[in-house]
């Protein structure tokens, strides 16, 4: 289900995304849940209580992807949901509480530049202005939305209440190699990194490439690779930091051009929000003084993504029982991605369930599990599911 021929390019209320909630909703709906799809377009599941009035466990994870993906980001959290109501469908139980495995349209954000605009919805802290965001196209969140069927006029009542739910649980796979080098199929996160992003914009002058001579340059990019090398090395030097550079747009763009224009992108993750935060500050400064020393201009444009979180103790322990009585040794550690259950945290005690993946890679389509460890993760859910039913 991909918008792009050869390789899994899945953007949120696209074509894409619709052939991905027909197949899936197929599949729910098979396993013996009602499906509705909410006012943003998140898919949901709903496997009822055998009681009137009881609470609600949310099995959820994203169902888009970024370009040229892994086919187990995401979609994998939704598919162990699935099959553990599927599992209980089959054996004709319900439990004391309605599980609803939801996959929500909009993490990875390719799109539109956002953030969680499907676990905001439910979480109570979606920001209405994210509704006026635009694709490449032109296209705004909010008429997306309305093609896609959902109405971004209601959103605001869509956030949960608090004391209807049970909890929130995720599972993922690790994006890391923490499992791999432990030799464990599954582990629980204790903390999240929260996230900072900005987009800087080095500005100089324009030139001809042939007849500017150096001394006269304000080279917009060479200020830019500067600040690239700055971040890289400031990164390196404090610990548990993690420092990205992943877009750069060079203006005019012509060979034989001096760069007027330089645009990039920082992300900046630490598990300690005081630590990201300073780290945000110095290179806000280091960019100012680069951008000083050669004669250039620089906008900073920033914005906190996610605040770090914690997941809830009482569900992690329960993680880790199930787990031990699966036979697996339990093990906690923090996460360096961000995950809905970031946002759910706000709303409910979450929990994130991560699966072993082959070298750590992710966001690639070299992303890979295996059947046995997908096979543990479902029967830990299930183990979970069965303790908290008691
Ligand atoms: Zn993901």
């Amino acid at each position: 289900m991909s918008e792009e021929e050869g390789r899994l390019t899945r953007r949120s209320f696209t074509p894409a995304m619709r052939s991905a909630y027909d197949l899936v909703t197929g599949w729910m709906r098979a396993a013996g849940m009602v499906i509705h799809e909410d006012c943003i377009g998140n898919l949901v599941g709903t496997y009822t209580a055998n009681r009137s009035a009881a609470r609600t466990l949310i099995i959820g994870s994203h169902l888009d992807t970024v370009r040229d993906a892994g086919i187990f980001d995401g979609i994998l959290g939704v598919m162990i949901g699935l099959a553990v109501v599927e599992r209980l469908h089959q054996a004709k139980r319900r439990l004391p509480f309605a599980i609803e495995v939801v996959g929500f349209i909009d993490q990875e954000g390719l799109r539109f530049g956002s953030s969680f605009l499907g676990s905001r919805v439910l979480a109570g802290s979606f920001d209405p202005a994210a509704l006026l965001l635009r694709d490449d196209q032109g296209v705004s969140v909010a008429d997306a939305v309305r093609e896609f069927g959902g109405h971004p006029d209601l959103i605001v009542q869509e956030a949960r209440r608090a004391q209807t739910l049970l909890g929130y649980l995720e599972v993922h796979i690790e994006q890391g190699s923490q499992l791999e080098r432990m030799n464990l199929p599954v582990g629980v996160a204790n903390t999240i990194a929260g996230i900072s992003r900005a987009t800087l914009t080095f500005m100089g002058v324009t030139g001809h490439a042939g007849t500017m001579t150096m001394d006269q340059r304000h080279d917009a990019l060479c200020g830019a690779s500067e600040f690239v090398g700055a971040v890289e090395a400031y990164a390196r030097e404090i610990p548990g930091l993690v420092a990205t550079v992943g877009e750069l747009c060079v203006a005019p763009g012509a060979r034989n051009v001096v760069p007027g224009t330089a645009t990039l992108s920082l992300d900046l993750r630490h598990q300690d929000d005081q630590a990201r935060l300073s780290a945000l500050a110095h290179l806000h400064w280091r960019a100012g003084a680069i951008a000083s020393e050669r004669g250039l201009s620089l906008r900073w444009d920033e914005a906190q993504v996610q605040a770090g979180t914690t997941m809830a103790p009482e569900l992690r322990n329960r993680l880790a029982t199930a787990i031990g009585a699966a036979g697996h040794t339990p093990v906690e550690f923090p996460s360096g991605a961000c995950h809905d259950a970031s946002v759910m945290s706000g709303i409910t005690d979450s929990a994130v369930l991560f699966v072993r993946c082959k070298g750590g890679i992710s966001h690639n389509p070299a992303e890979s599990v295996t059947l046995e460890d997908v096979a543990a993760a479902i029967e830990v859910v299930e183990r979970f599911i069965n303790e908290l039913a008691g």
